[in-house]
Protein backbone atom coordinates (compact mmCIF):
# COMPACT_ATOMS: atom_id res chain seq x y z
CA UNK A 1 0.00 0.00 0.00
CA UNK A 2 1.59 3.71 -0.75
CA UNK A 3 -1.21 4.91 1.76
CA UNK A 4 -2.35 3.44 4.53
CA UNK A 5 -4.43 5.12 7.35
CA UNK A 6 -6.06 3.92 10.46
CA UNK A 7 -8.78 5.64 12.57
CA UNK A 8 -7.23 8.70 12.72
CA UNK A 9 -8.76 12.17 14.41
CA UNK A 10 -7.95 15.56 14.73
CA UNK A 11 -8.79 17.86 17.13
CA UNK A 12 -8.29 21.72 16.94
CA UNK A 13 -9.13 22.40 20.54
CA UNK A 14 -12.73 20.89 21.16
CA UNK A 15 -13.19 21.27 17.30
CA UNK A 16 -13.18 17.35 15.46
CA UNK A 17 -11.81 17.67 12.12
CA UNK A 18 -10.93 14.79 11.42
CA UNK A 19 -13.71 11.79 13.00
CA UNK A 20 -11.95 7.85 12.57
CA UNK A 21 -10.96 8.29 9.12
CA UNK A 22 -9.75 5.11 7.79
CA UNK A 23 -8.29 4.46 4.03
CA UNK A 24 -6.42 2.94 1.93
CA UNK A 25 -4.41 3.89 -1.35
CA UNK A 26 -2.72 1.31 -3.51
CA UNK A 27 0.39 1.71 -5.66
CA UNK A 28 0.02 3.81 -8.56
CA UNK A 29 -3.75 4.70 -8.03
CA UNK A 30 -4.70 8.18 -8.74
CA UNK A 31 -7.44 9.10 -5.90
CA UNK A 32 -9.31 11.93 -5.67
CA UNK A 33 -10.22 13.37 -1.97
CA UNK A 34 -13.19 15.55 -2.86
CA UNK A 35 -15.38 17.36 -0.19
CA UNK A 36 -16.63 20.97 0.20
CA UNK A 37 -14.49 23.99 1.89
CA UNK A 38 -14.09 22.84 6.14
CA UNK A 39 -14.62 19.16 5.21
CA UNK A 40 -10.87 18.10 6.96
CA UNK A 41 -8.81 17.54 3.56
CA UNK A 42 -6.19 19.95 4.49
CA UNK A 43 -5.77 19.03 8.04
CA UNK A 44 -5.72 14.97 6.49
CA UNK A 45 -3.20 16.19 3.92
CA UNK A 46 -0.91 17.65 6.60
CA UNK A 47 -1.14 14.38 8.59
CA UNK A 48 -0.03 12.58 6.39
CA UNK A 49 3.18 14.64 5.15
CA UNK A 50 3.94 15.09 8.80
CA UNK A 51 3.73 18.45 9.53
CA UNK A 52 0.80 17.67 11.90
CA UNK A 53 -0.21 15.05 14.93
CA UNK A 54 -3.13 13.41 14.52
CA UNK A 55 -4.77 13.10 17.89
CA UNK A 56 -5.76 9.85 17.53
CA UNK A 57 -5.07 7.18 15.30
CA UNK A 58 -2.01 6.19 12.72
CA UNK A 59 -0.62 5.67 9.26
CA UNK A 60 1.83 4.79 7.18
CA UNK A 61 3.52 6.16 4.15
CA UNK A 62 5.02 4.10 1.64
CA UNK A 63 5.37 1.59 4.46
CA UNK A 64 6.98 4.19 7.02
CA UNK A 65 4.83 5.37 9.98
CA UNK A 66 4.20 8.59 10.24
CA UNK A 67 5.17 9.11 13.49
CA UNK A 68 8.48 7.27 14.09
CA UNK A 69 9.63 7.53 10.80
CA UNK A 70 8.70 10.64 9.57
CA UNK A 71 11.70 11.47 7.72
CA UNK A 72 11.51 8.50 5.54
CA UNK A 73 7.82 9.64 5.23
CA UNK A 74 9.03 12.98 4.34
CA UNK A 75 11.18 11.48 1.58
CA UNK A 76 8.90 9.10 0.11
CA UNK A 77 6.18 11.87 -0.36
CA UNK A 78 6.07 15.05 -2.77
CA UNK A 79 4.01 17.75 -1.27
CA UNK A 80 1.84 20.39 -3.00
CA UNK A 81 0.50 22.35 -0.17
CA UNK A 82 -3.06 24.28 -0.23
CA UNK A 83 -1.82 27.68 -1.57
CA UNK A 84 1.77 26.56 -3.12
CA UNK A 85 4.15 29.00 -1.08
CA UNK A 86 6.45 30.29 -3.38
CA UNK A 87 9.14 33.03 -3.16
CA UNK A 88 8.26 35.11 -5.94
CA UNK A 89 11.18 36.60 -6.25
CA UNK A 90 13.66 34.21 -7.56
CA UNK A 91 13.78 32.93 -10.78
CA UNK A 92 12.18 29.59 -11.85
CA UNK A 93 15.42 27.47 -12.22
CA UNK A 94 16.87 29.21 -9.31
CA UNK A 95 14.02 28.18 -7.28
CA UNK A 96 14.48 24.79 -8.14
CA UNK A 97 18.17 24.97 -7.60
CA UNK A 98 17.89 25.84 -4.36
CA UNK A 99 15.08 23.41 -3.17
CA UNK A 100 17.16 20.58 -4.96
CA UNK A 101 20.16 21.23 -2.47
CA UNK A 102 18.29 21.08 0.66
CA UNK A 103 17.92 16.90 -0.82
CA UNK A 104 21.51 16.94 -2.52
CA UNK A 105 19.76 16.58 -6.02
CA UNK A 106 21.78 16.61 -9.12
CA UNK A 107 21.78 19.45 -11.59
CA UNK A 108 20.21 16.97 -14.31
CA UNK A 109 17.42 15.85 -12.68
CA UNK A 110 16.33 19.52 -12.02
CA UNK A 111 16.55 19.89 -16.03
CA UNK A 112 14.84 16.82 -15.93
CA UNK A 113 11.88 18.14 -13.58
CA UNK A 114 11.95 21.50 -15.86
CA UNK A 115 11.29 19.66 -19.15
CA UNK A 116 8.47 16.95 -17.53
CA UNK A 117 6.91 20.06 -16.13
CA UNK A 118 6.91 22.07 -19.02
CA UNK A 119 8.79 24.68 -17.80
CA UNK A 120 11.19 24.84 -20.41
CA UNK A 121 10.13 28.40 -22.23
CA UNK A 122 9.82 29.65 -18.84
CA UNK A 123 13.33 28.70 -16.45
CA UNK A 124 14.74 31.58 -16.56
CA UNK A 125 11.62 33.96 -15.78
CA UNK A 126 10.87 35.32 -12.25
CA UNK A 127 8.36 33.39 -10.15
CA UNK A 128 6.79 36.62 -10.11
CA UNK A 129 6.40 37.52 -14.06
CA UNK A 130 4.51 34.03 -14.11
CA UNK A 131 1.41 33.01 -14.47
CA UNK A 132 -1.05 31.04 -12.01
CA UNK A 133 -0.85 27.92 -14.06
CA UNK A 134 2.85 28.24 -14.29
CA UNK A 135 3.27 28.60 -10.90
CA UNK A 136 1.72 25.57 -10.08
CA UNK A 137 3.76 24.04 -12.62
CA UNK A 138 6.96 25.48 -10.37
CA UNK A 139 5.12 23.61 -7.21
CA UNK A 140 3.88 20.49 -9.07
CA UNK A 141 8.17 20.52 -10.47
CA UNK A 142 9.16 21.05 -6.96
CA UNK A 143 7.56 18.58 -5.60
CA UNK A 144 8.76 15.98 -8.03
CA UNK A 145 12.53 17.27 -7.60
CA UNK A 146 13.54 14.22 -5.30
CA UNK A 147 11.66 12.00 -7.23
CA UNK A 148 9.43 10.55 -5.14
CA UNK A 149 6.63 7.24 -5.14
CA UNK A 150 3.27 9.25 -3.60
CA UNK A 151 2.53 12.91 -4.72
CA UNK A 152 -0.15 14.71 -2.11
CA UNK A 153 -1.38 17.58 -3.87
CA UNK A 154 -3.38 19.76 -1.76
CA UNK A 155 -6.33 21.30 -4.32
CA UNK A 156 -3.70 21.70 -7.34
CA UNK A 157 -6.21 23.45 -9.73
CA UNK A 158 -7.87 26.10 -7.19
CA UNK A 159 -7.75 29.35 -9.19
CA UNK A 160 -6.92 28.30 -12.78
CA UNK A 161 -8.60 29.38 -15.44
CA UNK A 162 -9.94 26.82 -17.91
CA UNK A 163 -7.15 26.20 -19.98
CA UNK A 164 -4.80 26.11 -17.20
CA UNK A 165 -7.09 23.19 -15.71
CA UNK A 166 -6.98 21.48 -18.45
CA UNK A 167 -3.19 21.70 -18.38
CA UNK A 168 -2.30 20.90 -15.14
CA UNK A 169 -4.73 17.77 -15.14
CA UNK A 170 -3.31 16.21 -17.90
CA UNK A 171 0.30 17.02 -16.19
CA UNK A 172 -1.12 14.96 -13.17
CA UNK A 173 -2.54 12.27 -15.05
CA UNK A 174 0.79 12.07 -16.74
CA UNK A 175 2.60 12.08 -13.82
CA UNK A 176 0.16 9.92 -12.26
CA UNK A 177 0.64 6.74 -15.14
CA UNK A 178 4.47 6.14 -12.37
CA UNK A 179 3.28 7.50 -9.50
CA UNK A 180 0.62 7.16 -6.59
CA UNK A 181 -1.50 10.29 -6.28
CA UNK A 182 -3.62 11.50 -3.68
CA UNK A 183 -5.53 14.84 -4.47
CA UNK A 184 -7.48 16.91 -3.01
CA UNK A 185 -10.71 19.25 -4.86
CA UNK A 186 -13.72 20.72 -3.97
CA UNK A 187 -14.66 20.22 -7.81
CA UNK A 188 -16.25 16.66 -8.79
CA UNK A 189 -15.40 16.71 -12.33
CA UNK A 190 -12.28 17.05 -11.83
CA UNK A 191 -12.29 14.22 -9.89
CA UNK A 192 -14.46 12.61 -13.00
CA UNK A 193 -11.58 14.36 -15.25
CA UNK A 194 -8.16 12.85 -13.58
CA UNK A 195 -8.81 10.15 -10.80
CA UNK A 196 -9.69 6.38 -10.86
CA UNK A 197 -10.95 6.23 -7.12
CA UNK A 198 -12.61 8.84 -4.62
CA UNK A 199 -13.04 9.54 -1.41
CA UNK A 200 -15.65 11.84 -0.24
CA UNK A 201 -15.13 13.80 3.17
CA UNK A 202 -17.71 15.53 4.79
CA UNK A 203 -17.18 16.87 8.35
CA UNK A 204 -14.37 15.02 8.78
CA UNK A 205 -15.79 11.44 8.06
CA UNK A 206 -15.78 9.54 4.82
CA UNK A 207 -19.17 9.91 3.67
CA UNK A 208 -18.19 7.20 0.22
CA UNK A 209 -14.87 5.53 -1.03
CA UNK A 210 -15.36 4.71 -4.70
CA UNK A 211 -14.00 3.46 -7.87
CA UNK A 212 -15.01 5.65 -10.05
CA UNK A 213 -16.58 3.20 -12.74
CA UNK A 214 -18.73 1.74 -10.03
CA UNK A 215 -20.13 5.14 -9.20
CA UNK A 216 -21.82 5.28 -13.28
CA UNK A 217 -22.51 1.35 -12.59
CA UNK A 218 -24.51 1.43 -9.42
CA UNK A 219 -26.81 4.48 -10.27
CA UNK A 220 -30.05 5.50 -11.73
CA UNK A 221 -29.93 6.60 -16.15
CA UNK A 222 -31.02 9.15 -17.47
CA UNK A 223 -31.73 9.74 -21.37
CA UNK A 224 -31.95 12.48 -22.79
CA UNK A 225 -34.42 12.65 -25.97
CA UNK A 226 -35.30 15.44 -28.61
CA UNK A 227 -38.42 14.99 -30.54
CA UNK A 228 -39.70 17.03 -33.42
CA UNK A 229 -42.77 17.99 -32.02
CA UNK A 230 -44.42 18.62 -28.14
CA UNK A 231 -45.33 15.45 -26.24
CA UNK A 232 -47.11 15.57 -23.07
CA UNK A 233 -44.47 14.23 -20.15
CA UNK A 234 -47.58 11.65 -19.10
CA UNK A 235 -47.36 10.03 -22.17
CA UNK A 236 -43.41 9.58 -21.71
CA UNK A 237 -43.89 8.49 -18.57
CA UNK A 238 -45.81 5.47 -19.98
CA UNK A 239 -42.06 3.61 -20.67
CA UNK A 240 -40.99 0.89 -18.61
CA UNK A 241 -39.22 1.84 -15.15
CA UNK A 242 -39.60 5.57 -16.29
CA UNK A 243 -39.23 7.40 -12.77
CA UNK A 244 -38.99 10.75 -13.65
CA UNK A 245 -39.61 12.96 -16.93
CA UNK A 246 -38.93 16.46 -17.67
CA UNK A 247 -39.05 18.92 -20.22
CA UNK A 248 -35.80 20.54 -20.18
CA UNK A 249 -36.38 22.93 -23.25
CA UNK A 250 -38.23 23.02 -26.46
CA UNK A 251 -38.96 19.06 -27.40
CA UNK A 252 -36.42 17.90 -25.06
CA UNK A 253 -36.96 15.76 -22.51
CA UNK A 254 -34.93 13.90 -19.96
CA UNK A 255 -35.91 10.78 -18.85
CA UNK A 256 -34.80 8.96 -15.55
CA UNK A 257 -35.25 5.37 -15.55
CA UNK A 258 -34.31 3.29 -12.78
CA UNK A 259 -32.87 0.84 -13.75
CA UNK A 260 -28.96 -0.51 -14.90
CA UNK A 261 -30.24 -1.68 -18.40
CA UNK A 262 -29.33 0.66 -21.07
CA UNK A 263 -32.99 2.04 -21.96
CA UNK A 264 -32.20 3.32 -25.64
CA UNK A 265 -33.46 1.16 -27.77
CA UNK A 266 -36.66 0.81 -25.72
CA UNK A 267 -37.11 4.67 -26.03
CA UNK A 268 -36.08 4.27 -29.65
CA UNK A 269 -38.88 1.50 -30.03
CA UNK A 270 -41.28 3.00 -28.24
CA UNK A 271 -41.07 6.12 -30.35
CA UNK A 272 -41.47 4.33 -33.33
CA UNK A 273 -44.38 2.14 -32.17
CA UNK A 274 -46.23 5.49 -31.53
CA UNK A 275 -44.81 7.29 -34.78
CA UNK A 276 -42.59 10.16 -32.54
CA UNK A 277 -39.42 11.10 -34.28
CA UNK A 278 -36.49 11.34 -32.55
CA UNK A 279 -34.11 14.11 -33.48
CA UNK A 280 -31.50 13.31 -30.79
CA UNK A 281 -31.03 10.21 -28.29
CA UNK A 282 -28.42 10.62 -25.49
CA UNK A 283 -27.77 8.23 -22.53
CA UNK A 284 -26.48 10.24 -19.16
CA UNK A 285 -25.32 8.26 -16.03
CA UNK A 286 -25.83 10.11 -12.87
CA UNK A 287 -23.30 12.00 -12.38
CA UNK A 288 -20.51 12.80 -9.65
CA UNK A 289 -21.93 16.10 -9.05
CA UNK A 290 -24.92 14.91 -8.16
CA UNK A 291 -23.60 11.90 -5.55
CA UNK A 292 -21.51 14.23 -4.07
CA UNK A 293 -24.34 16.85 -3.24
CA UNK A 294 -26.31 14.20 -2.00
CA UNK A 295 -23.64 12.78 0.36
CA UNK A 296 -22.69 16.38 1.97
CA UNK A 297 -25.62 18.04 1.59
CA UNK A 298 -26.44 19.45 5.43
P1 LIG B 1 -10.52 21.61 3.95
O1 LIG B 1 -9.11 21.53 3.52
O2 LIG B 1 -11.34 20.41 3.58
O3 LIG B 1 -11.17 22.88 3.52
P2 LIG B 1 -9.38 21.87 6.62
O4 LIG B 1 -8.68 20.61 6.91
O5 LIG B 1 -8.56 23.03 6.22
O6 LIG B 1 -10.54 21.60 5.56
O7 LIG B 1 -10.22 22.29 7.89
C1 LIG B 1 -11.12 21.43 8.56
C2 LIG B 1 -11.71 22.16 9.75
O8 LIG B 1 -10.71 22.41 10.72
C3 LIG B 1 -12.30 23.53 9.39
O9 LIG B 1 -13.46 23.72 10.14
C4 LIG B 1 -11.21 24.49 9.79
O10 LIG B 1 -11.74 25.74 10.15
C5 LIG B 1 -10.57 23.80 10.98
N1 LIG B 1 -9.14 24.11 11.10
C6 LIG B 1 -8.20 23.88 10.16
N2 LIG B 1 -6.98 24.25 10.60
C7 LIG B 1 -7.15 24.73 11.85
C8 LIG B 1 -6.27 25.24 12.86
N3 LIG B 1 -4.96 25.34 12.66
N4 LIG B 1 -6.84 25.63 14.02
C9 LIG B 1 -8.16 25.53 14.26
N5 LIG B 1 -9.03 25.04 13.36
C10 LIG B 1 -8.55 24.64 12.18
MG1 LIG C 1 -8.03 22.74 2.31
Amino acid sequence: MSISVSNISKLYGDQKALNDISFEVKEGEIVGFLGPNGAGKSTMMKILTTYLDPSEGSAMVNNFDIHSQSIKVQRSIGYLPEHNPLYLEMYVREYLTFNARIYKISKSRIEEVIKLTGLTPEANKKIDQLSKGYRQRVGLACALLHDPQVLILDEPTTGLDPNQLVEIRELIKSIGTAKTVFLSTHIMQEVEAMCDRVIIINKGKIVADKNLNEISDETQQIIEVEFDYRIEEAFLSKLSNASEVKNIHGFSYQITFDTKKDMRPTVFDFAHDNKLKILQLSRKNKNLESIFRELTNP
